[in-house]
């Protein structure tokens, strides 16, 4: 079965989804987007993700041209036609076509694009035996600047940092705020196990408050877990028990050492995996 992606009120097949080359969101990442997960058949925290990118989208002053509700069927019945069980959504809102020069006013035509498609994030084996993380000297933006609670198409600072994580071999990198303090990944939220208590920096640390994130601080406080939202610092994670990552695409991910400095025993540590394997079930649930 050919892929078929919906842009704009229509399901194309994949290479008839063109966009036009004078859209603001390719000439100046106007827009906004999210990644969702697919389980079964069921689209994960649908309604969470679509709250998400119209709050995005306020933000930026970009009107999505659909209801929340419209949007919610235009992506499950792109899932369906693709036939998707298990896969990713990446569902897209431009500014749309107008003419040179960043003034909105001179753009129409908003485009909506979904995607639904498989992904691999991670090899497996850092599922296994934990993924090798490194400090990227590139800072997350100043939220004075542009909130990271904005998913949007201006993903370059974050792509700098991943830069930086492959260059030192690691697929991800550790971004600190303009403060010092521990922000996020390129593109998954961070946790830190200490002495039984789970700890994770709050949106005010200009992150982006990833669902994943929220998921699992729900699924730990059901189990029993003290969570918490407060600064923390790269000393926090140097003398952590156990660091893990969450994302939709990445899900659960354990990290085993920060710049080549081992944290905890060196190994995916037994919350981390307790929490991965509840994920797991709660998603395909
Ligand atoms: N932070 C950033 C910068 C992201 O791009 C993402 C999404 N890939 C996340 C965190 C995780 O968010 P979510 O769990 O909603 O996918």
């Amino acid at each position: 079965m050919s892929q078929k992606v919906y842009i704009t009120g229509k399901l194309v097949s994949k290479e008839e989804a063109t966009i036009n080359v004078y859209d603001h969101g390719l000439l100046y990442g106007d827009g906004v987007f999210e990644g969702i997960r697919v389980y079964g058949g069921k689209v994960f925290l649908h309604e969470e993700h679509i709250a998400r990118l119209y709050e995005s989208a306020l933000a930026i002053r970009l009107p999505i041209p659909m209801s929340t509700s419209e949007m919610i069927d235009a992506v499950e019945m792109t899932v369906k036609e693709n036939g998707i069980v298990d896969g990713y959504i990446r569902l897209v809102v431009t500014r749309g076509g107008g003419s040179l020069g960043l003034d909105i006013r001179k753009t129409s035509d908003p485009q909506v694009i979904i995607i639904a498609d498989t992904i691999t994030l991670y090899p497996e084996e850092i599922y296994k035996n934990g993924m090798k993380l490194i400090t990227a000297s590139t800072i997350r933006n100043h939220p004075g600047a542009l909130s990271a609670r904005i998913k949007s198409l201006n993903y370059l600072n974050n792509i700098l940092a991943k830069i930086e994580g492959i260059d030192a071999g690691s697929p991800e990198a550790l971004m600190l705020n303009h403060k010092g303090e521990v922000a996020e990944c390129s593109g998954d939220n961070i946790f830190i196990v200490k002495d039984g208590v789970l700890k994770t920096p709050g949106p005010d640390a200009g992150i982006l408050e990833g669902l994943t994130r929220n998921a699992v601080m729900k699924i730990a406080r059901e189990s029993g877990y003290e969570v918490k939202e407060c600064v923390l610092l790269r000393h926090d994670i140097y003398i952590a028990d156990e660091c893990f990552l969450t994302g939709s695409a990445a899900e659960v991910v354990p990290v085993v050492s920060l710049d080549g400095r081992d944290i905890g025993e060196g190994a995916p540590g037994p919350v981390t995996l307790e929490l991965l394997e509840k994920f797991q079930a709660f998603a395909r649930s």
